[in-house]
Protein backbone atom coordinates (compact mmCIF):
# COMPACT_ATOMS: atom_id res chain seq x y z
CA UNK A 1 0.00 0.00 0.00
CA UNK A 2 0.96 3.54 -1.07
CA UNK A 3 2.01 5.44 2.08
CA UNK A 4 1.06 9.47 2.50
CA UNK A 5 4.10 10.66 0.89
CA UNK A 6 4.24 8.99 -2.27
CA UNK A 7 0.48 9.73 -2.61
CA UNK A 8 1.43 13.63 -2.07
CA UNK A 9 4.32 13.28 -4.57
CA UNK A 10 2.49 11.39 -7.13
CA UNK A 11 -0.32 14.18 -7.12
CA UNK A 12 2.14 16.87 -6.97
CA UNK A 13 4.12 15.30 -9.92
CA UNK A 14 1.02 15.07 -11.95
CA UNK A 15 0.13 18.21 -11.66
CA UNK A 16 3.88 19.80 -12.40
CA UNK A 17 4.14 17.72 -15.84
CA UNK A 18 0.51 18.92 -16.75
CA UNK A 19 1.87 22.41 -16.27
CA UNK A 20 4.94 21.81 -18.41
CA UNK A 21 4.63 19.06 -20.49
CA UNK A 22 7.95 17.54 -22.13
CA UNK A 23 10.25 18.96 -20.05
CA UNK A 24 11.27 15.70 -18.82
CA UNK A 25 14.96 17.29 -17.38
CA UNK A 26 12.29 19.47 -15.64
CA UNK A 27 10.63 16.75 -14.44
CA UNK A 28 13.37 15.05 -12.97
CA UNK A 29 14.72 17.44 -11.25
CA UNK A 30 11.84 18.52 -9.47
CA UNK A 31 11.10 15.17 -8.72
CA UNK A 32 13.96 14.50 -6.74
CA UNK A 33 14.25 17.95 -4.63
CA UNK A 34 10.43 16.82 -3.86
CA UNK A 35 10.51 13.05 -2.59
CA UNK A 36 13.73 14.43 -0.58
CA UNK A 37 11.81 17.44 1.20
CA UNK A 38 8.52 16.12 1.35
CA UNK A 39 8.48 14.35 4.50
CA UNK A 40 9.85 17.50 6.42
CA UNK A 41 7.70 19.69 4.19
CA UNK A 42 4.34 17.80 5.47
CA UNK A 43 5.26 18.65 9.09
CA UNK A 44 5.24 21.90 8.83
CA UNK A 45 2.20 23.28 7.78
CA UNK A 46 3.30 26.96 7.87
CA UNK A 47 4.61 26.01 4.40
CA UNK A 48 2.30 24.17 2.98
CA UNK A 49 0.00 26.60 3.78
CA UNK A 50 2.07 29.31 1.34
CA UNK A 51 2.53 27.00 -1.52
CA UNK A 52 6.16 27.36 -0.86
CA UNK A 53 6.27 23.97 -3.13
CA UNK A 54 3.94 25.15 -6.01
CA UNK A 55 5.81 28.60 -5.93
CA UNK A 56 9.55 27.05 -6.17
CA UNK A 57 8.73 25.17 -8.48
CA UNK A 58 7.58 28.25 -11.23
CA UNK A 59 10.09 30.35 -12.68
CA UNK A 60 10.01 33.87 -11.66
CA UNK A 61 10.45 34.83 -15.77
CA UNK A 62 11.72 32.84 -18.56
CA UNK A 63 12.83 35.47 -21.81
CA UNK A 64 13.22 33.75 -24.74
CA UNK A 65 15.26 35.53 -27.86
CA UNK A 66 16.52 35.24 -31.93
CA UNK A 67 20.37 35.88 -32.14
CA UNK A 68 20.87 36.66 -35.68
CA UNK A 69 25.09 36.31 -36.55
CA UNK A 70 27.26 35.99 -39.71
CA UNK A 71 29.82 33.11 -40.22
CA UNK A 72 32.79 33.78 -41.67
CA UNK A 73 31.86 32.57 -45.21
CA UNK A 74 29.17 35.58 -44.60
CA UNK A 75 26.33 32.91 -44.26
CA UNK A 76 23.41 34.38 -41.76
CA UNK A 77 22.08 32.06 -39.30
CA UNK A 78 19.49 31.92 -36.31
CA UNK A 79 19.67 30.45 -32.75
CA UNK A 80 17.60 30.76 -30.10
CA UNK A 81 18.75 32.04 -26.65
CA UNK A 82 17.06 31.96 -23.45
CA UNK A 83 17.69 33.00 -19.64
CA UNK A 84 15.65 31.35 -17.00
CA UNK A 85 15.69 33.57 -14.02
CA UNK A 86 14.53 31.07 -11.82
CA UNK A 87 14.23 32.52 -8.22
CA UNK A 88 15.72 35.27 -6.62
CA UNK A 89 15.01 34.79 -2.99
CA UNK A 90 18.32 34.90 -1.72
CA UNK A 91 19.83 37.17 -3.85
CA UNK A 92 20.86 38.33 -7.32
CA UNK A 93 19.79 35.71 -9.84
CA UNK A 94 23.02 33.37 -10.26
CA UNK A 95 24.02 30.81 -12.79
CA UNK A 96 25.63 29.90 -15.87
CA UNK A 97 25.07 30.57 -19.38
CA UNK A 98 25.26 26.85 -21.91
CA UNK A 99 26.07 26.89 -25.23
CA UNK A 100 24.92 23.50 -27.00
CA UNK A 101 23.19 22.45 -29.69
CA UNK A 102 20.99 20.41 -27.05
CA UNK A 103 20.36 23.31 -25.17
CA UNK A 104 16.48 23.79 -24.49
CA UNK A 105 13.69 25.48 -22.19
CA UNK A 106 13.34 21.96 -20.25
CA UNK A 107 17.20 22.24 -19.62
CA UNK A 108 17.63 25.45 -18.82
CA UNK A 109 14.93 24.79 -16.24
CA UNK A 110 16.21 21.92 -14.25
CA UNK A 111 19.80 23.64 -14.87
CA UNK A 112 18.35 26.77 -13.06
CA UNK A 113 15.94 24.92 -10.34
CA UNK A 114 18.68 22.64 -9.22
CA UNK A 115 20.88 26.26 -8.96
CA UNK A 116 18.15 27.53 -6.56
CA UNK A 117 19.40 24.94 -4.01
CA UNK A 118 23.23 24.61 -4.64
CA UNK A 119 23.07 28.41 -4.41
CA UNK A 120 21.99 28.00 -1.16
CA UNK A 121 23.63 25.77 0.29
CA UNK A 122 26.62 28.12 -0.17
CA UNK A 123 25.58 30.33 2.38
CA UNK A 124 26.41 32.89 0.04
CA UNK A 125 23.59 35.82 -0.80
CA UNK A 126 22.60 34.35 -4.52
CA UNK A 127 19.50 33.30 -5.99
CA UNK A 128 18.84 30.70 -9.17
CA UNK A 129 19.06 31.04 -13.02
CA UNK A 130 20.78 29.52 -15.84
CA UNK A 131 20.54 30.46 -19.62
CA UNK A 132 22.24 29.79 -23.00
CA UNK A 133 21.96 28.69 -26.53
CA UNK A 134 21.43 26.14 -28.98
CA UNK A 135 24.41 27.40 -30.40
CA UNK A 136 27.64 24.67 -30.85
CA UNK A 137 30.77 26.60 -30.98
CA UNK A 138 32.71 23.29 -32.34
CA UNK A 139 34.32 23.98 -35.36
CA UNK A 140 33.52 27.49 -35.23
CA UNK A 141 36.58 30.32 -35.38
CA UNK A 142 37.12 32.51 -32.87
CA UNK A 143 35.57 35.27 -34.59
CA UNK A 144 32.58 33.26 -35.25
CA UNK A 145 32.03 32.50 -31.64
CA UNK A 146 33.00 36.54 -30.67
CA UNK A 147 30.05 37.61 -33.24
CA UNK A 148 27.82 35.11 -32.03
CA UNK A 149 28.48 36.33 -28.24
CA UNK A 150 28.17 39.71 -28.96
CA UNK A 151 24.81 39.09 -30.69
CA UNK A 152 23.80 37.49 -27.98
CA UNK A 153 24.51 40.21 -25.53
CA UNK A 154 22.84 42.54 -27.93
CA UNK A 155 19.62 41.24 -26.24
CA UNK A 156 20.75 39.63 -22.97
CA UNK A 157 22.03 42.61 -21.08
CA UNK A 158 18.31 43.82 -21.05
CA UNK A 159 17.98 41.19 -18.23
CA UNK A 160 21.21 41.13 -16.33
CA UNK A 161 23.25 43.55 -14.29
CA UNK A 162 25.30 42.94 -10.99
CA UNK A 163 22.46 43.66 -8.45
CA UNK A 164 19.93 41.81 -10.93
CA UNK A 165 21.56 38.75 -12.79
CA UNK A 166 25.30 37.63 -13.12
CA UNK A 167 25.63 35.13 -15.28
CA UNK A 168 29.01 32.54 -15.48
CA UNK A 169 30.24 29.96 -17.64
CA UNK A 170 28.83 26.12 -18.28
CA UNK A 171 29.82 23.52 -21.02
CA UNK A 172 30.70 25.29 -24.08
CA UNK A 173 31.39 29.16 -22.36
CA UNK A 174 34.89 29.24 -21.03
CA UNK A 175 37.43 31.93 -20.37
CA UNK A 176 37.14 32.92 -24.68
CA UNK A 177 33.31 33.39 -24.53
CA UNK A 178 33.15 34.79 -21.30
CA UNK A 179 35.85 37.70 -22.91
CA UNK A 180 33.81 38.26 -25.77
CA UNK A 181 30.53 38.77 -23.60
CA UNK A 182 32.10 41.06 -20.81
CA UNK A 183 33.51 43.37 -23.59
CA UNK A 184 30.33 43.42 -25.52
CA UNK A 185 28.29 44.74 -22.27
CA UNK A 186 31.24 47.21 -21.27
CA UNK A 187 31.01 48.84 -24.22
CA UNK A 188 27.44 49.03 -24.65
CA UNK A 189 27.32 50.45 -21.18
CA UNK A 190 30.18 52.28 -21.61
CA UNK A 191 31.16 51.27 -17.89
CA UNK A 192 32.89 48.41 -16.22
CA UNK A 193 30.64 46.67 -13.77
CA UNK A 194 30.96 42.86 -12.31
CA UNK A 195 27.94 41.68 -14.20
CA UNK A 196 29.81 38.57 -15.19
CA UNK A 197 31.99 35.82 -13.54
CA UNK A 198 34.36 33.53 -14.82
CA UNK A 199 36.74 36.82 -15.76
CA UNK A 200 40.33 36.31 -16.39
CA UNK A 201 42.35 37.63 -13.82
CA UNK A 202 43.82 40.28 -15.64
CA UNK A 203 40.25 42.40 -15.41
CA UNK A 204 38.04 41.21 -12.30
CA UNK A 205 38.00 37.49 -12.23
CA UNK A 206 39.04 35.96 -8.88
CA UNK A 207 41.69 33.30 -8.24
CA UNK A 208 41.15 29.90 -8.32
CA UNK A 209 37.67 30.46 -10.32
CA UNK A 210 38.84 28.33 -13.51
CA UNK A 211 39.58 25.46 -11.19
CA UNK A 212 37.01 25.62 -8.72
CA UNK A 213 34.41 22.97 -9.95
CA UNK A 214 37.09 20.71 -9.99
CA UNK A 215 38.58 21.28 -7.03
CA UNK A 216 35.57 21.81 -4.87
CA UNK A 217 34.42 18.57 -5.91
CA UNK A 218 37.57 16.77 -4.97
CA UNK A 219 37.41 18.58 -1.82
CA UNK A 220 33.73 17.41 -1.13
CA UNK A 221 34.64 13.69 -1.93
CA UNK A 222 37.78 13.60 1.00
CA UNK A 223 35.15 15.35 3.27
CA UNK A 224 32.78 12.36 2.73
CA UNK A 225 35.60 10.08 2.57
CA UNK A 226 36.88 11.31 5.84
CA UNK A 227 33.88 11.06 7.79
CA UNK A 228 33.49 7.04 6.87
CA UNK A 229 37.30 7.47 8.19
CA UNK A 230 38.66 6.81 4.75
CA UNK A 231 40.42 9.28 2.56
CA UNK A 232 41.15 9.89 -1.78
CA UNK A 233 44.98 8.78 -0.91
CA UNK A 234 45.30 5.65 -3.25
CA UNK A 235 41.89 5.44 -4.71
CA UNK A 236 41.35 4.93 -8.11
CA UNK A 237 38.70 7.22 -10.14
CA UNK A 238 36.71 7.04 -12.62
CA UNK A 239 36.47 10.69 -14.48
CA UNK A 240 34.31 11.56 -17.44
CA UNK A 241 34.55 14.31 -19.28
CA UNK A 242 37.70 17.18 -20.13
CA UNK A 243 36.43 19.94 -20.02
CA UNK A 244 36.77 22.53 -16.94
CA UNK A 245 35.04 20.43 -14.22
CA UNK A 246 36.49 17.12 -15.27
CA UNK A 247 40.62 18.72 -15.88
CA UNK A 248 40.45 20.10 -12.65
CA UNK A 249 39.10 17.20 -10.61
CA UNK A 250 41.65 15.21 -12.14
CA UNK A 251 44.16 18.01 -11.00
CA UNK A 252 43.18 17.82 -7.96
CA UNK A 253 42.92 14.47 -7.32
CA UNK A 254 46.22 13.58 -8.57
CA UNK A 255 47.46 16.37 -5.81
CA UNK A 256 44.83 14.18 -3.66
CA UNK A 257 47.10 10.63 -4.22
CA UNK A 258 44.01 9.27 -6.05
CA UNK A 259 44.62 7.54 -9.86
CA UNK A 260 42.93 8.82 -12.09
CA UNK A 261 42.05 6.21 -14.56
CA UNK A 262 40.11 7.65 -17.32
CA UNK A 263 38.47 10.78 -18.71
CA UNK A 264 36.00 11.04 -21.69
CA UNK A 265 34.30 13.40 -24.24
CA UNK A 266 31.29 13.14 -26.22
CA UNK A 267 33.37 10.82 -28.83
CA UNK A 268 34.05 8.12 -26.23
CA UNK A 269 36.78 7.86 -23.04
CA UNK A 270 40.23 6.77 -22.33
CA UNK A 271 41.63 4.56 -20.17
CA UNK A 272 44.98 5.04 -18.47
CA UNK A 273 45.82 1.63 -16.65
CA UNK A 274 48.66 3.20 -14.88
CA UNK A 275 46.97 6.41 -14.09
CA UNK A 276 47.30 9.97 -15.07
CA UNK A 277 50.44 11.71 -14.21
CA UNK A 278 51.24 15.39 -14.42
CA UNK A 279 52.55 15.51 -17.70
CA UNK A 280 49.56 13.67 -19.48
CA UNK A 281 47.43 16.06 -17.73
CA UNK A 282 49.07 19.06 -19.22
CA UNK A 283 48.98 17.71 -22.43
CA UNK A 284 45.12 16.94 -22.07
CA UNK A 285 44.40 20.75 -20.94
CA UNK A 286 46.17 22.11 -24.08
CA UNK A 287 44.39 19.74 -25.98
CA UNK A 288 41.10 20.57 -24.63
CA UNK A 289 41.59 24.16 -24.18
CA UNK A 290 43.54 25.94 -26.43
CA UNK A 291 43.78 23.40 -29.58
CA UNK A 292 39.55 22.42 -28.88
CA UNK A 293 41.19 19.20 -30.19
CA UNK A 294 39.73 15.73 -29.15
CA UNK A 295 40.56 13.18 -26.00
CA UNK A 296 41.25 10.49 -29.10
CA UNK A 297 44.22 12.34 -29.80
CA UNK A 298 45.62 11.66 -26.40
CA UNK A 299 45.75 8.06 -26.84
CA UNK A 300 46.65 8.17 -30.93
CA UNK A 301 50.00 9.83 -29.04
CA UNK A 302 50.55 8.09 -25.92
CA UNK A 303 51.50 4.51 -26.11
CA UNK A 304 50.06 3.63 -22.56
CA UNK A 305 46.04 4.89 -23.05
CA UNK A 306 43.55 3.25 -24.82
CA UNK A 307 40.40 5.04 -26.52
CA UNK A 308 37.30 3.34 -26.31
CA UNK A 309 35.16 5.06 -29.35
CA UNK A 310 31.05 5.87 -28.60
CA UNK A 311 31.58 4.49 -24.74
CA UNK A 312 30.79 6.10 -21.69
CA UNK A 313 33.75 5.11 -18.76
CA UNK A 314 31.52 3.16 -16.49
CA UNK A 315 32.40 -0.29 -17.19
CA UNK A 316 36.41 0.85 -15.78
CA UNK A 317 36.42 -0.81 -12.26
CA UNK A 318 37.30 1.85 -9.64
CA UNK A 319 36.86 2.78 -6.46
CA UNK A 320 35.08 6.02 -7.26
CA UNK A 321 32.71 7.35 -9.99
CA UNK A 322 33.47 11.44 -10.35
CA UNK A 323 30.70 12.07 -13.55
CA UNK A 324 31.73 15.39 -14.64
CA UNK A 325 30.42 15.84 -18.30
CA UNK A 326 26.55 16.00 -18.70
CA UNK A 327 23.19 15.28 -17.35
CA UNK A 328 22.00 11.73 -17.23
CA UNK A 329 25.66 10.26 -18.77
CA UNK A 330 25.19 7.48 -16.17
CA UNK A 331 22.25 5.20 -16.23
CA UNK A 332 21.07 2.49 -14.78
CA UNK A 333 22.91 -0.39 -16.71
CA UNK A 334 26.25 1.56 -15.70
CA UNK A 335 25.37 2.20 -12.32
CA UNK A 336 25.27 -1.85 -11.74
CA UNK A 337 28.37 -2.57 -13.62
CA UNK A 338 29.91 0.00 -11.68
CA UNK A 339 28.61 -1.86 -8.59
CA UNK A 340 29.61 -4.72 -9.82
CA UNK A 341 33.13 -3.60 -10.16
CA UNK A 342 33.52 -2.61 -6.43
CA UNK A 343 32.31 1.36 -6.68
CA UNK A 344 31.82 2.70 -3.44
CA UNK A 345 31.08 6.30 -4.15
CA UNK A 346 30.07 8.76 -6.44
CA UNK A 347 30.70 12.20 -6.69
CA UNK A 348 29.18 14.27 -9.22
CA UNK A 349 30.82 17.09 -10.98
CA UNK A 350 28.52 18.00 -13.69
CA UNK A 351 24.48 18.56 -13.22
CA UNK A 352 22.04 15.43 -12.82
CA UNK A 353 24.27 13.28 -14.22
CA UNK A 354 22.65 10.33 -13.20
CA UNK A 355 19.62 9.19 -14.65
CA UNK A 356 16.92 8.90 -11.92
CA UNK A 357 17.29 5.30 -11.27
CA UNK A 358 20.72 4.86 -11.29
CA UNK A 359 20.06 7.34 -8.62
CA UNK A 360 17.62 5.13 -6.55
CA UNK A 361 20.30 1.65 -7.63
CA UNK A 362 22.81 3.80 -5.24
CA UNK A 363 20.34 4.99 -2.25
CA UNK A 364 19.55 1.12 -2.40
CA UNK A 365 22.88 -0.43 -2.20
CA UNK A 366 23.80 2.25 0.61
CA UNK A 367 26.61 3.80 -2.02
CA UNK A 368 28.12 7.18 -1.17
CA UNK A 369 26.38 9.30 -3.43
CA UNK A 370 27.21 13.05 -3.64
CA UNK A 371 24.95 15.17 -5.60
CA UNK A 372 25.85 17.84 -7.83
CA UNK A 373 24.00 20.65 -6.04
CA UNK A 374 26.76 19.51 -3.20
CA UNK A 375 29.74 18.34 -4.78
CA UNK A 376 30.04 20.86 -7.44
CA UNK A 377 29.37 23.69 -5.89
CA UNK A 378 32.48 25.03 -5.67
CA UNK A 379 32.49 26.79 -8.55
CA UNK A 380 29.40 29.48 -8.13
CA UNK A 381 30.67 29.58 -4.30
CA UNK A 382 33.96 31.64 -6.13
CA UNK A 383 32.04 33.27 -8.31
CA UNK A 384 30.08 34.44 -5.48
CA UNK A 385 33.81 35.16 -4.10
CA UNK A 386 34.28 37.29 -7.27
CA UNK A 387 31.65 39.28 -7.00
CA UNK A 388 32.68 40.55 -3.85
CA UNK A 389 36.35 41.44 -4.68
CA UNK A 390 34.90 43.42 -7.61
CA UNK A 391 32.51 45.07 -5.25
CA UNK A 392 35.43 46.14 -2.67
CA UNK A 393 37.56 47.26 -5.89
CA UNK A 394 40.51 43.82 -4.40
CA UNK A 395 41.70 40.89 -5.75
CA UNK A 396 42.37 38.41 -2.89
CA UNK A 397 45.24 35.48 -3.28
CA UNK A 398 44.81 32.07 -4.66
CA UNK A 399 45.98 30.72 -1.19
CA UNK A 400 42.79 33.27 0.59
CA UNK A 401 40.34 31.72 -2.41
CA UNK A 402 41.39 28.70 -2.30
CA UNK A 403 40.92 28.41 2.03
CA UNK A 404 37.71 29.91 1.19
CA UNK A 405 36.86 27.35 -1.08
CA UNK A 406 37.81 24.83 1.36
CA UNK A 407 35.86 26.10 4.22
CA UNK A 408 32.33 26.53 2.08
CA UNK A 409 33.25 22.53 0.76
CA UNK A 410 33.29 21.42 4.32
CA UNK A 411 30.44 23.61 5.19
CA UNK A 412 27.97 22.04 2.37
CA UNK A 413 29.06 18.76 3.41
CA UNK A 414 28.20 19.41 7.38
CA UNK A 415 24.77 20.42 6.04
CA UNK A 416 24.51 17.12 4.45
CA UNK A 417 24.80 15.37 7.69
CA UNK A 418 22.85 17.84 9.40
CA UNK A 419 19.60 17.30 7.24
CA UNK A 420 20.39 13.45 5.55
CA UNK A 421 21.45 11.39 8.73
CA UNK A 422 19.32 8.17 8.63
CA UNK A 423 20.08 5.32 10.90
CA UNK A 424 23.81 5.93 11.10
CA UNK A 425 24.47 6.60 7.87
CA UNK A 426 24.29 10.20 5.80
CA UNK A 427 21.46 9.83 2.77
CA UNK A 428 23.63 12.76 0.92
CA UNK A 429 21.07 13.26 -1.45
CA UNK A 430 18.13 13.94 1.22
CA UNK A 431 21.11 16.28 3.28
CA UNK A 432 21.61 18.52 0.07
CA UNK A 433 18.15 18.71 -1.03
CA UNK A 434 16.46 19.30 2.83
CA UNK A 435 19.35 21.60 3.92
CA UNK A 436 19.26 23.43 0.30
CA UNK A 437 15.26 24.18 0.30
CA UNK A 438 14.95 24.83 4.17
CA UNK A 439 16.61 28.25 3.73
CA UNK A 440 15.41 29.07 0.94
CA UNK A 441 11.49 28.32 2.20
CA UNK A 442 12.25 30.26 5.34
CA UNK A 443 13.16 33.31 3.84
CA UNK A 444 10.11 33.04 1.43
CA UNK A 445 8.35 32.70 4.42
CA UNK A 446 9.39 35.80 5.73
CA UNK A 447 8.59 37.98 2.86
CA UNK A 448 5.03 36.97 2.78
CA UNK A 449 2.89 36.19 -0.45
CA UNK A 450 4.83 37.91 -2.96
P1 LIG B 1 32.90 21.96 -20.74
O1 LIG B 1 32.21 22.45 -21.93
O2 LIG B 1 34.18 22.59 -20.31
O3 LIG B 1 33.15 20.38 -20.84
C1 LIG B 1 32.10 19.49 -21.03
C2 LIG B 1 32.68 18.10 -21.20
O4 LIG B 1 31.61 17.16 -21.22
C3 LIG B 1 33.43 17.91 -22.51
O5 LIG B 1 34.42 16.95 -22.36
C4 LIG B 1 32.32 17.42 -23.44
O6 LIG B 1 32.77 16.69 -24.57
C5 LIG B 1 31.55 16.52 -22.49
N1 LIG B 1 30.15 16.41 -22.92
C6 LIG B 1 29.27 17.43 -23.10
N2 LIG B 1 28.09 16.95 -23.55
C7 LIG B 1 28.24 15.61 -23.65
C8 LIG B 1 27.39 14.56 -24.04
N3 LIG B 1 26.13 14.79 -24.41
N4 LIG B 1 27.89 13.29 -24.01
C9 LIG B 1 29.17 13.04 -23.63
N5 LIG B 1 30.02 14.00 -23.26
C10 LIG B 1 29.56 15.27 -23.25
O7 LIG B 1 31.80 22.05 -19.54
P2 LIG B 1 32.05 22.05 -17.98
O8 LIG B 1 33.20 21.19 -17.64
O9 LIG B 1 32.03 23.45 -17.53
O10 LIG B 1 30.69 21.40 -17.45
C11 LIG B 1 30.54 19.99 -17.25
C12 LIG B 1 29.38 19.73 -16.31
O11 LIG B 1 29.61 20.39 -15.06
C13 LIG B 1 28.02 20.24 -16.80
O12 LIG B 1 27.01 19.37 -16.30
C14 LIG B 1 27.89 21.58 -16.10
O13 LIG B 1 26.56 22.00 -15.97
C15 LIG B 1 28.51 21.24 -14.74
N6 LIG B 1 28.99 22.37 -13.96
C16 LIG B 1 29.92 23.24 -14.46
C17 LIG B 1 30.37 24.28 -13.68
C18 LIG B 1 31.45 25.20 -14.13
O14 LIG B 1 31.93 25.99 -13.28
N7 LIG B 1 31.93 25.13 -15.35
C19 LIG B 1 29.80 24.54 -12.34
C20 LIG B 1 28.90 23.51 -11.87
C21 LIG B 1 28.50 22.50 -12.68
P3 LIG B 1 32.80 17.39 -26.01
O15 LIG B 1 33.92 18.38 -25.93
O16 LIG B 1 33.02 16.29 -26.97
O17 LIG B 1 31.45 18.06 -26.18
Amino acid sequence: MKNSHQTELEQFMLQLRRQNPDEIHFHQAVEEVVESVLPWYLQHDEYRRARILERVTEPDRIVSFRITWETDAREVVVNRGWRVQFNHTLGPYKGGLRFHPAVNQSVLKFLAFEQIFKNSLTGLPMGGAKGGADFDPKGKSDREVMRFCQALMLELHRYIGEDVDIPAGDIGVGAREISYLFAQYMRMYNRWAGVITGKSLAYGGSAVRTQATGYGCVYFCENMLNHIGDSLSGKSIAISGSGNVAIYAAEKALQMGAKVITLSDSSGFVLIPDGLNEEQLKYVQVLKEERRGRISDFANTHKAVEFFESARPWSVPCDIAMPCATENELDLNDAQSLHKNGVFAICEGANMPLTADAARFFAEKEILHAPGKASNAGGVAVSGLEQSQNSLRISWSREEVDKRLQGIMADIHQQCIQYGAQQGQVNYVAGANIGGFKRVADTMLAYGIV
